[in-house]
């Protein structure tokens, strides 16, 4: 049951990504209430146990190995043209930044980004005498169902002139940024900045920026802690030579134009209105955020069963703003990796218990 038949065209992987206990934790004397198989991808709290594609361990770092597994697979396919989807999902301080490396500071190293910008500029160098490279980064972010731009350096400085009191005010005169979508499918956002990248540097300094950006909202669990659903999309197109195509140059002696794109979404907090605040802002929020993981639960659920997908029941990609950005990456011939972060600490097992509920529903 693990394994899906052929593997590749399972279109949602999932793996599980353990954080050591924080400081915090081990100040408050927290247990660790999670354990792994040996030799398996599976993890067991309390009396439940789930098996998942990966599992990663809160020992050594492990985003080299979770890199390789569940990314550069689909780094590659954006080569080929196919559209994909990375997604980490969890309670807040679970380590979604952490594992994305959409932190300023934490994780810039460490997180799973990074190494894509790197392994993209490296294979794109490879590649260079064979086909011309376009890329383009957006980052935006959604927040009580409305999309911000983090690349807008206008909204910037204008969070920067607000007391450090992170405004999320869109830069003035703009309109609001549009969900498009063309008559082939393809998703687009009007109004949000497309940068143009030519260089690492160049992508660097826009994920930094953009994470800079990003609006965060205090909580009573962490105040670092993100109430908004951040994308980082790479868009890269594609202008392979006359009879340069993979070896196969006798099927292909015109140039060949190919686009796809990458998102690298880290995920509002998963953990349930309640338990964040008491003020009805916050809950409003909360609600809000919800709906989007309702949704792209309910989205995943729906492409990951085959015999669902058999019978051409319904996606309901529209039921929220992140799944209606993410559509056209997210199924079809697009890959998926959803990365459920979870903390091992047994005051946090009640949430822990819900992600990994959540992350099995999408397999
Ligand atoms: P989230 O984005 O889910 O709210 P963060 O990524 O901010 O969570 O992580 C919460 C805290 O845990 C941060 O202080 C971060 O440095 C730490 N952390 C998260 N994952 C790891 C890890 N794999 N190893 C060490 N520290 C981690
Ligand atoms: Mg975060």
């Amino acid at each position: 049951m693990e394994t899906s038949p052929g593997g590749e065209d399972c279109c949602v992987k999932v793996a599980v990504h353990i954080r050591p206990l924080i400081g915090d934790e081990k100040l408050q004397g927290c247990k660790d209430c999670v354990s792994v198989v040996h030799g398996k991808p599976q993890v067991q709290i309390g009396t439940h146990s789930f098996t998942f594609d990966h599992v990663y361990g809160s020992t050594a770092s492990p985003s080299a190995a979770m890199y390789q597994e569940c990314v550069a697979p689909l780094v590659d396919g954006l080569f080929q043209g196919y559209n994909a989807t990375v997604l980490a999902y969890g309670q807040t301080g679970s380590g979604k930044t952490y594992t994305m490396g959409t932190g300023f500071k934490d994780g810039f190293q460490t997180g799973l980004i990074p190494h894509v910008m790197n392994s993209l500029f490296n294979k794109i160098e490879t590649l260079k005498h064979q086909a011309e490279f376009q890329l383009h980064v957006s980052f935006i972010e959604i927040h009580k169902e409305e999309v911000r731009d983090l690349l807008d350096s206008i909204s910037i400085n204008k969070s920067e002139t607000t007391n450090g009191h992170n405004s999320k005010v869109a830069s003035p005169g703009k309109p609001p940024i549009q969900i498009r979508e063309s008559s082939s499918g393809v998703i687009t956002l009007a109004g949000s900045t497309e940068r143009s990248v030519r260089t690492l540097k160049e992508m660097a300094d826009c994920l930094e920026q953009g994470s800079l950006s990003r609006a965060t909202g205090s909580t009573n669990m962490n105040n670092q802690s993100s109430r908004s659903h951040a994308i980082f999309t790479i868009t890269m197109e594609q202008m392979r030579k006359n009879g340069s195509n993979d070896g196969n140059s006798n099927e292909c002696m015109t140039d060949e134009y190919l686009c796809a794109k990458l998102h690298l979404v880290d995920l509002a907090g998963s953990e349930r209105a309640k338990r964040t605040g008491s003020d009805g802002l916050r809950f409003k929020e909360g609600v809000h955020i919800n709906r989007g993981l309702l949704a792209l639960g309910n989205v995943i659920s729906a492409l990951g069963d085959e015999k669902k997908r058999k019978e051409g029941v319904h996606v309901p990609y529209r039921d929220s703003k992140l799944t209606r950005l993410l559509q056209d990456s997210l199924g079809g011939n697009s890959r998926t990796v959803m990365i459920a972060c979870i903390s091992p600490a047994d005051i946090n097992a009640e949430e822990t218990l819900n992600t990994l509920k959540y992350a099995n529903r999408a397999r």
